[in-house]
């Protein structure tokens, strides 16, 4: 992103990537075994990229990007056959609630008119940019009623606010079943607006056509049309200094690649610990970071010859299964402090229910995904993968019986197969660092250090361990484009005419 960005204001850059493939997280894999059959190992679910500015600006539909958004966009799947389910349009979802509770219904209206100011006024454009000091940011709040609104929601936690604001046990485990995608922790005080803001947001779940790695191709193209080289399978060994400031890089090939300033995408240890023989308070600082532990995810993919069939939902796009209450939540939470694996709470797709081109004809994809924890108490992820990838499926089964007789084969990944492909995702934590200890916006990732800008000149940071954080938005690119492009008085931005 920021790659594209820089080169539309006539810079010439570079890009390394320690890969064979660009894209880290957006990627789309063939297994050797089934060829044809395309899966999205890593993200799958877009929230309304077709909506940023980046997506318009870099004209990624012109070059291959197209979105879809399915109808039934969320469905949270019961034993019973019941299913609490988000339409695109509010008003189906409304109804939904209400077959739970009516009360719980009228409540989610409520907050959710609430927060549609919010998230325009305040919320959208504040991940658009980046962050202002928290004194700044809480005056300016003060001013309004809608700021004075978000400051009190935002005090509490995401469980106090759905325990305070919601009755139904089904209501209470979807709501915070959707705080968790975004990996914000359910006990985190400070992100009380967190599920109000989704209620609000008119971004839903989204796919890309073809596969992720369709978006990758689009970026790429951007880059290079504007001049841009990426080098694939090229790894930096160090960043070299002159006189304090960073002047290029040294492949692990020997190679020194000189550079007026140097852009960071990784996370804080590999940038200022394990790249750079900089201060040590810096690198004091970069260890101290924290990473997710309800972050990591263990994926089971499967190669289908029918879609799954669920008993009661026609064309859900994302389902969940084993959810019934939200207590569930502090059970799944002790079983990750504790290193062992709870009772199973899954989510995944069929992306060909919606995009034939990503299997041969008459094949299907889908795939569930479980956080579960990157460290296990007993065993290790290499010898327990395979086995706890079948009883993920032995319970799928049970929700869509057909797959019994309809799977051709699957491959499951764990926590520690995302950390080996993408090291920045440490201890398998696909936001690349947690939104506790205090490592939000102005401290992200700390305290004082949310501005993109090191203290060390010419190098910037550019990623997820950036605000506004992790998940595809490309927002901590675009918005480190803005810092970077304003320090070289190259003050364009936006669309160029
Ligand atoms: C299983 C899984 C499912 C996910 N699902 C979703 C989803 O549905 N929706 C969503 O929005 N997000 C999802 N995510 C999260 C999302 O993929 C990440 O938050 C996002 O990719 C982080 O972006 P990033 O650019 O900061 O890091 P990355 O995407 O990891 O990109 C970093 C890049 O740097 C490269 N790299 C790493 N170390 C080095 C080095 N030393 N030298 C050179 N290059 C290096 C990597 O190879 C990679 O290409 C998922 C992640 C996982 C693992």
């Amino acid at each position: 992103m920021l790659q594209a960005y820089l080169g539309r204001a006539g810079l010439k850059t570079l890009c390394l990537e320690r890969s064979r493939a660009i894209g880290g997280g957006l990627a789309t894999i063939e297994h050797p075994r089934w060829p044809g059959y395309r899966h999205n190992i890593h993200s799958f679910f877009h929230r309304a990229l077709d909506q940023m500015p980046w997506y318009r600006e870099l004209e990624l539909e012109r070059r291959g990007a197209s979105y879809l958004e399915p109808e039934l966009n969320v469905a949270l799947l019961l034993k019973s056959g019941d299913a609490l389910c988000w339409w695109t349009d509010f008003e189906r979802t409304v109804e939904s609630f209400a077959q739970f509770s009516a009360r719980d219904a009228a409540t989610l209206t409520r907050w959710r008119e609430a927060f549609v100011p919010i998230l325009e006024k305040i919320l959208g454009p504040e991940s658009r940019r980046p962050p202002q000091h928290p004194d700044e940011r809480r005056a300016a709040l003060e001013k309004t009623a809608e700021g004075r609104l978000l400051l009190e929601t935002s005090a509490l936690s995401p469980l106090e606010f759905v325990e305070r604001e919601f009755t139904h046990p089904v209501a209470k485990a979807g709501l915070l079943f959707f705080n968790g995608l975004r990996e914000v922790d359910l006990r985190l005080r400070g992100f009380g607006h967190h599920i109000p803001a989704l209620l609000a947001s008119p971004a839903k779940a989204q796919m890309c056509v073809g596969g992720a790695a369709r978006l990758t191709d689009a970026l790429a193209q951007a880059v290079r049309g504007s001049g841009g080289e990426i080098r694939t399978s090229c790894e930096p060994k160090r960043m070299v200094l002159e006189r304090g400031r960073v002047v290029g890089v040294e492949t692990t090939e020997g190679e020194l690649i000189r550079s007026r300033f140097l852009a960071s995408s990784l996370n804080p240890q590999q940038t200022f610990v394990d790249l750079l023989d900089g201060p040590s308070e810096l690198q004091e600082n970069a260890r101290k970071f924290e990473y997710n532990l309800l972050a990591p995810l263990f994926a089971l993919n499967l190669v289908l010859k029918a879609p799954p069939r669920y008993r009661t939902l026609e064309k859900p796009f994302m389902v969940i299964l084993g959810l019934e209450r939200y207590e569930q939540f502090n059970d799944i939470v002790r079983h990750h402090e504790e290193g062992r694996i709870p009772p199973t709470v899954m989510w995944g797709a069929c992306p060909t229910l919606f995009d034939a081109t990503q299997a041969p004809a008459g094949g299907h994809t889908a795939f569930m995904w479980e956080k579960l924890p990157y460290r296990l108490r007993s065993g290790d992820w290499d010898s327990v993968r395979d086995a706890h990838a079948g009883e993920m499926l032995e319970l799928w089964t049970q929700y869509a019986p057909n797959l019994a007789d309809d799977t051709v084969g699957w491959f499951a990944r764990s926590p520690l197969d995302t950390e080996r492909e993408l090291p920045n995702m440490r201890g398998g934590d696909l936001l690349v660092g947690s939104f506790a200890n205090g490592q939000v916006g102005y401290d992200r990732p700390f305290r004082g250090a949310g501005q993109y800008r090191t203290p060390i000149e010419g190098l910037y940071l550019c990623g997820s361990s950036c605000h506004p954080g992790g998940n595809i938005t490309g927002l901590p690119g675009y918005n480190a484009a803005q810092v970077l492009l304003a320090d070289l008085g190259l003050s364009q931005f936006g669309p160029r005419h």
